[in-house]
């Protein structure tokens, strides 16, 4: 059986080649850049006024208090001011363009203005440049400000709206279909039989997709039977990526592997030193991958995190999509049998002293209710039994950790 890094390895070293699309900025909200993007102007694009007060001539005030004659305000907005002269003043705005001949700001609570408002007198001394913004001192003109590989969050999205790039080029999205499988499979708004339950994995797998800026198209289930396996293998192929779950395992019916094999689907591997997860298939058709999941609820969320988040991230551009690793402090002894890599669900904390360990009350790969209070997984290393409260263990933070509430 192949270790979790080394099934991993097989993922990424049957990757299909990326492509590009063009989108409008505002929609590129967490997708990647697929190329360099440069300043259109200099930024600022004039010398602008860090906040109220008024443009000086730093050597006139260098003796302050000095009263310099008022002549002119600037808004921001309001037009290039004209020359500003020695021993005069111009009350500026922040934002503000700085006149020619000013060559610091002194902040409106160091000043004073006289009755009339034809004077102002400034109360403190000011450097040269002080509370200035050269011209091009945030980028100048033609310097890349946002490289290929560079992945889009809200201060990128203000960027390309401050050079104007409002269509750029991203890598596209994989296309992604999923189905379940499963004879006892019945969906949401239907009454299971006494022998049935409802199809929960489809809908965890669509939003752990949707967390990575995914849609899945949904084909619904499968029954247990080979012609309906590849009637929805058949539709499912037509996308980049199809995520299959149950049915990969040893049982009388688990057909997944076999209709891959008549389809001509080349499999890569069908079994991992995981847990949960074992039986989880990885297979290929020239450019399409295809994840065949175990059915256990948890098995499929965890393999979905550990083999299926690493590829399609790397499709979507990014170049380290993994979830998140750490060490934390494990707060409870715990027993596993050893053999397999194992993954438990925790509440991973920061308090004061470091990152602290919870692990949840959780009674098999089948429980999903008691996967609910997790924010992060640890790992148990897979030569170990026992794992003492108080050792360091490796855990990796779930994609949504940091919206979680407890
Ligand atoms: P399998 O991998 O098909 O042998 O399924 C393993 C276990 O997971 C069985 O108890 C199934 O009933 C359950 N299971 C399979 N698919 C799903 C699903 N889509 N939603 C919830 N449970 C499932
Ligand atoms: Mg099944």
């Amino acid at each position: 059986m192949i270790s979790v890094e080394e099934a991993l390895g097989i993922v990424l070293s049957n990757l299909p080649e990326r492509r590009v699309e063009i989108v409008l900025f505002q929609s590129a909200l967490g997708r990647v850049l697929a190329e360099d993007l440069a300043a259109t102007s200099d930024i600022p694009p004039f010398c602008r006024s860090a906040l109220d007060g008024y443009a000086v001539v730093a050597a006139d005030v260098e003796k302050a208090p000095v009263e310099l004659e008022l002549v002119g305000e600037i808004r921001a907005g309001g037009g290039m001011p004209g020359r500003l002269f020695p021993g005069q003043a111009m009350s500026i705005m922040t934002g503000a363009p700085v006149p020619a001949g000013a060559d610091a700001v002194q902040m409106i609570e160091q000043s004073q203005l006289s009755e009339d408002g034809r004077k102002v007198r400034i109360l403190t001394p000011v450097r040269p440049r002080e509370n200035i913004a050269a011209r091009g001192s945030e980028s100048e003109k033609g310097k890349v400000v946002l490289k290929s590989g560079h992945r889009i969050g809200p201060a990128e999205i203000a960027v390309l709206a401050t050079f104007g790039h409002s269509r750029i080029k991203v890598w596209k999205n994989p296309a992604v279909a999923v189905f379940a499988t499963g004879d006892e499979l019945v969906e949401y708004d239907q009454t299971p039989r006494p022998d049935q339950i409802r199809n929960s994995n489809a809908y965890c797998l669509s939003s752990q997709l949707q967390l990575m800026g995914l849609k899945a198209e949904y084909l619904g289930i499968a029954q247990d039977n080979k012609e309906d396996l590849r009637r929805k293998m058949l539709l499912g192929l037509e996308q980049d990526v199809l995520i299959i779950t149950g049915g990969v395992s040893m049982g009388e019916y688990d057909f997944v592997q076999e209709v891959f094999r008549d389809l001509g689907l080349e499999i890569l591997f069908s079994k991992v030193a995981i847990k949960p997860g074992k039986p989880t298939v990885f297979a290929r058709k020239g450019e399409k991958l295809v994840f065949g999941l175990p059915g256990n609820p948890i098995s499929a969320l965890v393999t979905f995190e550990c083999f299926v988040r690493p590829a399609l991230g790397r499709l979507c551009g990014m170049s380290r999509p993994e979830l998140f690793r750490m060490k934390g402090e494990l707060l409870a002894d715990m027993k596993q049998s050893p053999g397999r890599m194992a993954f438990f669900p925790a509440w991973v904390f920061w308090d004061e002293k470091g990152w602290k360990v919870d692990p949840l009350a959780w009674k098999s790969s089948a429980d999903i209710i008691g996967f609910t209070g997790a924010n992060g997984v640890f790992i148990f290393p897979k030569n170990r039994d026992f794992l003492s409260r108080g050792e360091t263990v490796d855990l990796m933070l779930l994609p949504d950790f940091f919206q979680r509430q407890r």
